[in-house]
């Protein structure tokens, strides 16, 4: 196995090499619902006479990405004060603001330092004249699996693009470059290469338009990714925690095991 990087920079994009499609999609899965992240869960609204209803102002809370550090948390369900809410299962952002103003996600005051939205520049509500919000909201650690607020990432892959010259290609050269809607394939010669990988769709136009010179395919062995966070996570923080993840899984899985 071997990973490159192509990108890093906001999506972490990379080429996963010698792997097969069961690990590149148990990887994909885990990272989309298995990755835990903080989100608002609940929210005690003290005053609301704005033109929102309670509902969709919490609603919009739970959207807005927490930057936190998950490991420094506990899922409420397993917290050692059972339940009941403590520093380790709960953050709370408190809300008190009164119009005319426009309520951003930096207004929020935590109890947490460590816990803040991603930007503070996300807007919660507009507030006129003699309008006012005052609410406290409860942030909690759950994963995508439980709700999408709490998902870590958008994660997906595709198969590297493969191309194999099976006859004379020379004469094509025009053709077969520009029935390509990405311009990425370059003829020299009777030789053919992608020039960006990643951006192939599998389109298969080239190959229409060869009759039957080229053959284009996708590598079952190695995967171009895709990792957005959509959380106030890292993408290499998630990567490295769906690869913990699924390694914890198959550790259970041996000691299960042991006791056939
Ligand atoms: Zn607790």
């Amino acid at each position: 196995m071997n990973i490159k990087v192509l990108q890093k920079k906001g999506v972490l994009r990379f080429v996963l090499e010698d792997s097969n499609p069961a690990f590149a999609n148990a990887l994909r899965r885990i990272m989309i619902s298995e990755i835990p992240t903080l989100a608002v869960d609940r929210v005690d609204f003290r005053a609301n006479n704005s033109i929102l209803f309670d509902e969709i102002i919490a609603h919009r809370i739970g959207l807005i990405p927490l930057k936190c550090s998950p490991e420094k948390f506990t899922v409420e369900e397993e917290c050692k004060c059972k339940g009941k809410g403590c520093v380790s299962c709960q953050v709370v952002l408190a809300l008190e603001k009164t119009g005319p103003c426009m309520v951003y996600s930096g207004d929020f005051k935590s109890s947490n330092t460590d816990v803040q939205p991603m930007d503070p520049r996300f807007v919660i509500v507009e507030l006129l004249a003699g309008q006012s919000v005052k609410l406290e909201a409860v942030a909690t650690l759950g994963t995508g699996k439980k709700h999408m607020k709490y998902q870590a990432t958008n994660a997906s892959y595709q198969y590297y693009p493969e191309v194999e010259v099976k006859g004379d290609i020379s004469k094509l050269q025009t053709k077969i470059e520009n029935a390509c809607p990405k311009e990425i394939i370059k003829i020299i010669g009777n030789k053919a290469t992608i020039t960006k990988p990643d951006s192939c769709d599998l389109c298969l136009s080239c190959e229409e338009v060869s009759g039957g010179t080229l053959k284009i395919t996708g590598n079952p062995s190695k995967f171009i990714f895709s990792v957005e966070s959509v959380s106030g996570l890292e993408p290499e923080y998630i990567v490295k925690k769906a690869a913990e993840i699924l390694g914890e899984k198959g550790k259970e899985f041996i000691k299960e095991l042991g006791k056939l």
